[in-house]
């Protein structure tokens, strides 16, 4: 199998931890007798700095040419003065658009290794798994009219019933997957789109009678998540809400540097790390790879079918912590603090010995070594 696979490695730490990802990626690939075409294009400040676009067509035209794009992250203080349509953070919702990439799988689960990391209390986080299914190509980030003036701000929030219909969908078919239990998060209790959104929430839910469906105010949802995160397992919620309660999902898992994320719509497919550019760290190589390699993980699962690769990638990941390797922002007392492209070998190695010590079912798609 052949497979085309845009990499954007953007800004700040985006080249650091990309460097991690698209190793791992042909490593894993070859394990698999996958073969990767990769086309590597600039995006956001890179892109600015270079033509004065934070995104220029002939990125998206590889992007749209491949089966899977992966992104790094984009933005920085040198570009934060910039005009709205010229910020680097621009590029992200014109890929989204551009590509139809209506869903947004944002999975965070706390490892046991590191229950410990998190700034909430152990036995708060203890047994997290959710998936927060955001939509994103609608509601108050593209919604039209918006602008600005000396005395007046604004912006419009709109969905339509395909929008709503389309992303309840892939809620219930992903907690079909799971344990089987939806929150639907909105603010129905002020938001007209909300009431709307909820309704129709509803109306999907009648074909999937086996999934458990409840609905939470966003309010309620951020405070439930870190007073008792285990309570949820899928998260179904609009464009803004979703960008919001993943960051604070994020908080639960101990860093921004473990989550990762898929953007998917009916063609493409983006996948890339939760977090920003950071840069704060950003030259250092110290960035957490780990939300790359798991972002990485489910292209594999996603884009390439291969659920059982990306499971082992998760595993060695899991197994890579469990043996006290940490980078900086999740070190612990006593753990072996990495470097960025150190912890990337290490998760690699496991990744291997997990490898070799599998048995090679005819299903796994493995590629038996010589
Ligand atoms: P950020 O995610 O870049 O950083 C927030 C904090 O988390 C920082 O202290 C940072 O050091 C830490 N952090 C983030 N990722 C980490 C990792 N992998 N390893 C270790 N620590 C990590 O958010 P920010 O500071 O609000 O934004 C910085 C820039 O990134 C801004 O320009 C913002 O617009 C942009 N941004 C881009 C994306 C994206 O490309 N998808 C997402 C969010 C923010």
């Amino acid at each position: 199998m052949r497979f085309a696979v845009t990499i954007l490695p953007g800004d700040g730490i985006g080249p650091e931890v990309m460097d991690v990802g698209v190793g791992i990626m042909v490593h894993v690939a070859q394990g698999y007798g996958l073969l990767l075409d990769l086309t590597t294009k600039q995006v956001g400040g890179a892109s600015l700095d270079a033509c004065g676009l934070p995104i220029t067509d002939d990125t998206l035209e590889a992007c749209y040419g491949a089966q899977a794009v992966l992104l790094g992250a984009v933005g920085g203080p040198r570009w934060e003065g910039l005009p709205h349509d010229k910020k680097p953070e621009r590029a992200l919702l014109r890929l989204r658009e551009a590509l139809g990439l209506y869903t947004n799988l944002r999975p965070a689960r706390v490892y046991p290794a590191l229950v410990e990391a998190s700034s909430l209390r152990p036995e708060v986080v203890r047994d997290t798994d959710l998936l927060v299914v955001r939509e994103l190509t609608g509601g108050i980030y593209f919604g039209k009219p918006r602008g600005y003036d000396h005395d007046h701000g604004w912006n419009t929030l709109v969905y339509t019933r395909d929008e709503v219909e389309r992303i309840a969908r892939v809620a219930f078919q992903q907690a079909d997957l799971r344990r089987k239990h939806v929150t639907c998060v909105d603010k129905a209790n002020v938001l007209e789109s909300s009431q709307f959104w909820r309704e129709i929430v509803h109306e999907v839910h009648r074909d999937y009678p086996h999934i458990e469906l409840v609905d939470l105010y966003v309010d309620n949802a951020a405070m439930q998540l870190v007073r008792n995160p285990g309570q949820f397992d899928v998260l179904l919620t609009q464009n803004m809400f979703g960008d919001i309660l993943s960051d604070v999902a994020s908080v639960v898992t101990g860093s921004l540097g473990m989550l990762p994320s898929a953007s998917i719509g009916d063609e493409h497919a983006l996948y890339e790390p939760v977090h920003g550019s950071a840069p704060d760290i950003a030259g250092q190589n110290t960035a957490n790879p780990l939300a790359m390699i798991a972002s990485v993980a489910m292209m594999f699962a996603t884009s390439f079918n291969l659920p059982e690769a990306a499971h082992l990638l998760e595993q060695a990941i899991e197994g890579t912590l469990s043996a006290g390797y940490r980078t900086a922002d999740i070190a612990t007392p006593g753990a072996t603090v990495l470097s960025t492209s150190d912890m990337g070998a290490q998760v690699q190695e496991a990744f291997d010995h997990l490898v070799q010590t599998q048995p090679v079912s005819p299903t796994s798609g493995l590629v038996e070594s010589e």
